[in-house]
């Protein structure tokens, strides 16, 4: 009986563990804070709130059509 077929068996065991690498903050792409997730810090929290603020202001909705008096 020959000992000789002993094969390591390889372990592929990917751990789902915490995620090595955060999202960065979509306003300066610096590494995510927890505290102020998703972004970096409360400035650029702040920073994307007043973009959706502007966008929305800039972005011209449907014209509201008034019902003329007859
Ligand atoms: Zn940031």
């Amino acid at each position: 009986m020959p000992e000789a077929a002993k094969k390591p068996s390889p372990k592929p065991s990917p751990k789902p563990g915490p995620k090595p690498c955060p999202k960065p903050c979509p306003i300066c792409r610096r590494p995510m804070v927890e505290a102020f997730r998703p972004f970096c810090s409360d400035r650029c929290r702040q920073v994307d709130l007043g973009r959706w603020l502007t966008e929305a202001y800039v972005v011209p909705g449907p014209a509201v059509e008034e019902p003329e008096p007859e």
